[in-house]
């Protein structure tokens, strides 16, 4: 997996929010894994505060991993 480069935001500059089966209508590309997400799966929306436009859509366990995941090719 690729460090999230297109997504230099501090945690604390960034609102998350859940996305409910129901409101989830599109098919999102997940920066964390470059992955789509499917319409109608529980995931999280991540909008930074000084950019809203920015707001990108994740899955919720790229999410959670997105500070632990290690350089390619590293251990
Ligand atoms: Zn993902």
């Amino acid at each position: 997996m690729n460090p999230p480069a297109h997504w230099p935001f501090a945690d604390g500059d960034v609102d998350t929010r859940f996305v409910q089966p129901y409101e989830a209508t599109k098919t999102y590309l997940c920066p964390g894994c470059e992955q789509e997400i499917p319409p109608r799966s529980h995931h999280i929306v991540a909008v930074p505060r000084h950019a809203p436009e920015l707001r990108r859509h994740w899955h919720r366990s790229c999410w959670d991993r997105r500070h632990h995941r290690k350089p390619r090719g590293l251990r």
